[in-house]
């Protein structure tokens, strides 16, 4: 494998990627601030329109903000679904909302590396590849959605439908470390509610069920479902319950997380969490309801993404660069691709860390570099060097 002209033509566009970065970073896009979502919307499509047959804003509800939806050569033999999120984790009123260089090749901003620096990646690649005079055998759609950091259930549906008509998936997440991902836990938040029955606490306290003490019993016996030595963790994040200290309390709740490595290893916990509630609602004469808010399927190791991988991988090297494959805890909208059924590579994006806090960098160099990798490896799915897995 030899860079070829696509390389060449991120090189072209590179000069301005750093400039960009500064003015959409400086965007607050946090996941609940629409006005915000609208301004970076109109950002993106700024520089993405030009590149595309048609483009579409779809809502994620009605009066939410918008999937930013983009094709180009829709009928063609290989179609490809590129992804990327422009939400954020940083609020309006957040401390960390603007970005600065920091340093020979470093920028530091909210949302630089996830994803903002992505987002450059990944449209700098598809301009490349328009530019190196492509033979048309490649089509693609981009989708960049409003809501990833929030558990992207408005935009699932409108990713799923497109999944089911792509043949292979490229997600601009950063990279970690250096290296795109060969994996990612999934993720289950669940939200528990305990009914008891109120008492007086003195007088007469056989006749309360305490909701408290129902709920403490259940996490205490849920911890035990963590088994990090099978990929299996759960966390207890938030708890609520009872008033008054002379009161048996009728009422307590709770949130948490679990996270696995396979489909079966998820529903195995999701019926163990199901089944503890059972036992400790009977034995202590309460009602536990135990409702699911998000579940994000895993991303296991699969031969095909190992086959883009190893392409990926070529590429690089062909350009000077060395990359791996990392296993992650951490979701992103790749698990939902490959919960659809598609080949998918993910952790395409910027070289960077710190991500979701108040010290999240880019190393700026990677915008090119990881540009020229992805430019290289659309290009050899449209000359045919390289076929879908
Ligand atoms: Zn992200």
């Amino acid at each position: 494998v030899s860079p070829g002209r696509a390389a060449a033509e991120v090189d072209r566009l590179a000069e301005g990627l750093p400039a960009l970065l500064g003015r959409w970073c400086a965007i607050n896009s946090g996941s609940r601030n629409l006005e915000g979502l609208a301004a970076m919307l109109a950002a993106l499509r700024e520089v993405a329109a030009p590149l595309a047959e048609s483009v579409d804003e779809v809502p994620v509800a009605p009066g939410g903000p918008a999937v930013l939806d983009l094709v180009r050569r829709p009928g063609a033999e290989v179609r490809v679904l590129l992804m990327g999120h422009y939400d954020t984790v940083f609020g309006p009123e957040d401390p960390f909302r603007r970005g600065a260089p920091a340093g020979e090749d470093r920028f530091v901003g909210p949302g630089a590396a996830d994803m903002k620096g992505g987002l450059l990646v990944l449209l700098t690649a598809l301009a490349a590849l328009e530019a190196a005079g492509p033979t048309g055998r490649l089509g693609w759609r981009v989708l960049v959605t409003p809501d990833e950091e929030v558990g992207s259930q408005g935009s699932a549906p409108l990713i799923a439908a497109a999944a089911a008509e792509a043949h292979v998936g490229l997600v601009f997440e950063p990279a970690s470390g250096a290296d795109p991902v060969r994996s990612r836990r999934g993720r289950d938040v669940l939200a528990v509610a305990v009914r008891g029955r109120a008492a007086h606490a003195g007088r007469d306290p056989g006749a309360g069920r305490s909701a408290v003490a129902a709920l403490a019993e259940l996490i205490g016996r849920l911890e035990a479902l963590h088994d990090p030595a099978r990929g299996v963790s759960l966390n207890v994040g938030r708890i609520a319950g009872g008033g008054a200290v002379n009161v048996v309390p009728d009422a307590a709740a709770a949130e948490l997380e679990t996270r696995s490595g396979t489909a079966a290893d998820a529903a195995d916990v999701r019926a163990r969490i199901a089944a503890t509630a059972r036992e400790v609602a009977a034995r202590r004469e309460v009602a536990i309801d135990v409702r699911t808010l998000v579940a994000c399927p895993p991303m296991p190791r699969e031969p095909r993404r190992d086959a883009l991988l190893e392409a990926y991988r070529e590429r690089a090297r062909a350009l000077g660069v060395e990359v791996g494959a990392a296993d992650l805890g951490g979701v992103s909208d790749g698990n939902l691709l490959a919960a659809a059924g598609l080949p998918v590579l993910d952790g395409l994006g910027v070289v960077g860390g710190g991500l979701h806090g108040p010290e999240e960098w880019v190393r700026l160099s990677s915008l090119a570099e990881r540009a020229r990798i992805a430019a290289e490896l659309l290009t050899a799915l449209d000359d045919g060097r390289l076929t879908p897995p």
